[in-house]
């Protein structure tokens, strides 16, 4: 499979196709800052296209054995492995990040959603409740229908095949429509499904904006649930606009996440899950900890060991094998990022390190590149700390007590993910218990098993996704009573 494709597609039908009325948007390399595919820019009409089709293919694959959609799913996946460095490095160009991190991280996650969930559906069952000597009660799991799957851009493969894989297991059929900064994987994969022979109009990928894509496939009255992953705004306007329609809603937004290190811990292992805490993927990570919560008899040790580590991480062109950090994603994203820490020295902080908009030579002249930054000084309530940055930013603060450091860490509208690091496991009990937060990692970060349930709290989301819950959030139980003759 040769990437050479300057004109990205959308997948209705079974086909590879341009949008309906021939438009395309530019797609930029954020390492280079230049112009280097083009997406079409699909509307309503190629929406409707691609539910048009999904809704036909829907009886057939939700009849389909499991064995069958079971087979197809890992044979995505066995394409998906085969390609892995055509795929990395395409997630890489698209997106800004190291393409060693596409590499271990991006795609293998992508192979293991589907494997996960193409063998997950082998095995999930439904209840029965008996009424003794009266009638059984069974629970049928059926699937929904068409499902649209709308993913953002600092994960592409990954969260789309985590949304894409499990509707697709439990026999619905799909229309999805990936960020319209980072396309490049999910139209492999769409030449991935054609060579594997999944049935046309089971999976439909339509890209474009998401206003204008991503609304119509939210307003569609014959798409039944959305399942989406992205910003919390974006996550209201669809709220608002499939509400009224009664869809199923799983919506996995955005984070402010703390990470609270109490003296007792594993300094060293604490220190380096903290840099990549912090920084990978820099910072574009919703699970990133952006917030450092610090006791204070090692407050000072910490902050001059974090202030150093980072400016010893390398900031550079995402293909080469040096680089501990990349581009950020887009020209707007760094803007962004850039007036959060203008922001920060208002409000009183100080930049301890970073900050500063990289120029590099050559080719990466242009691209979109930022020094890591660590900023102390600010108050919890002040926007800094309240807003998410997703950028290569983190604020760091002492604290006295337990009871400070969970007011601090709880003290955000956000509640996605906490790391907590103490060597105490009655402590790590009590705070994980108190966190408002859907995930928490004790010593440790990012340390994923797919059968867990993963999402959010607050303002960071609704629904869980993984194992049994998404599952049973892409199924519709039905009750069957059987009266005993
Ligand atoms: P956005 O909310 O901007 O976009 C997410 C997706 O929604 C994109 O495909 C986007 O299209 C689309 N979209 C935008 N507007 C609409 C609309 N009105 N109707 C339907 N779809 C729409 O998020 P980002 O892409 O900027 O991603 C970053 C955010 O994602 C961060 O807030 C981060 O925390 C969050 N995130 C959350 C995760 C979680 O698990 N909780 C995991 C990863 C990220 P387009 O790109 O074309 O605008």
């Amino acid at each position: 499979m040769a990437n050479n494709t300057k004109y990205i597609k959308n997948y209705i039908g079974g086909a590879l196709q341009p949008a309906l009325s021939g438009d395309y948007l530019d797609n930029f390399n954020p390492a280079t800052g230049e112009v280097y595919s083009y997406i079409p820019d699909s509307d309503a009409k190629d929406v409707a296209a691609a539910v048009e089709a999904a809704e036909k293919a829907a009886p057939g694959w939700a009849q389909a054995e499991p064995r069958t959609r079971f087979r197809l799913l890992m044979r995505i996946a066995d394409i998906i492995e085969q390609n892995l460095e055509e795929y990395a490095r395409a997630e890489s160009v698209d997106s800004g990040k190291p393409m060693s991190m596409a590499r271990t991280v991006d795609i293998p996650r992508a192979q293991s959603n589907f494997r996960f969930f193409a063998t997950s559906v082998l095995q999930f069952g439904s209840e029965s409740h008996p009424m003794p000597g009266e009638a059984i009660n069974f629970t049928l799991r059926q699937p929904l229908g068409v499902v649209g799957c709308i993913s953002p851009w600092n994960l592409p493969l990954y969260l789309l095949s985590w949304k894409i894989a499990p509707a697709l297991a439990t026999g619905n059929t799909v229309v999805a429509k990936p960020s319209e900064l980072t396309p490049m994987t999910a139209y492999l994969l769409s030449q991935a499904c054609l060579e594997a022979g999944l049935p046309p109009g089971v999976l439909n990928i339509v890209h474009g904006l998401g206003p204008k894509t991503g609304q119509a496939i939210v307003e569609h009255p014959k798409v039944k649930a959305i399942s989406f992953t992205g910003g919390t705004s974006t996550g209201k306007q669809i709220a608002r606009t499939a509400a009224p329609e009664f869809k199923k809603l799983s919506l996995e937004m955005g984070g402010k996440n703390p990470n609270i290190i109490f003296a007792d811990c594993d300094f060293d292992e604490m220190m380096v899950n903290t840099l990549r805490s912090s920084f990978s993927n820099n910072g574009q990570i919703c699970l990133c900890g952006s917030r450092i919560y610090v006791e204070r008899p090692i407050y000072e040790r910490f902050r001059d060991e974090l202030v150093k580590r980072t400016q010893f991480l390398k900031v550079d062109n995402p293909l080469s094998k040096d680089a501990d950090l990349g581009a950020l994603v887009s020209k707007q994203h760094l803007e962004k990022v850039q007036r959060y820490l203008e922001l920060a020295e208002v409000e009183g902080g100080n930049i301890l390190c970073g900050g500063e908009v990289l120029q590099l030579k050559g080719e990466n002249e242009g691209g979109y590149f930022m020094r890591p930054a660590v900023v102390d000084g600010l108050a919890i309530d002040c926007r800094t700390n309240q807003e998410e940055i997703f950028g290569p930013v983190v604020t760091l603060a002492p604290f006295d007590t337990e009871e400070e450091a969970l007011a601090l860490a709880n003290g955000t509208p956000y509640g996605l993910a906490a790391s907590v690091w103490t060597q105490d496991i009655s402590r790590a009990n009590r705070v994980a218990e108190r966190l408002q937060a859907g995930i928490v990692w004790v010593n440790c970060w990012m340390l994923r098993d797919l059968r867990t349930p993963f999402g959010g709290v607050k303002q960071s989301g609704v629904g869980r996704e993984g194992g049994q819950e998404v599952l049973r959030f892409f199924t519709e139980p039905k009750n069957v009573c059987i009266k005993y003759g």
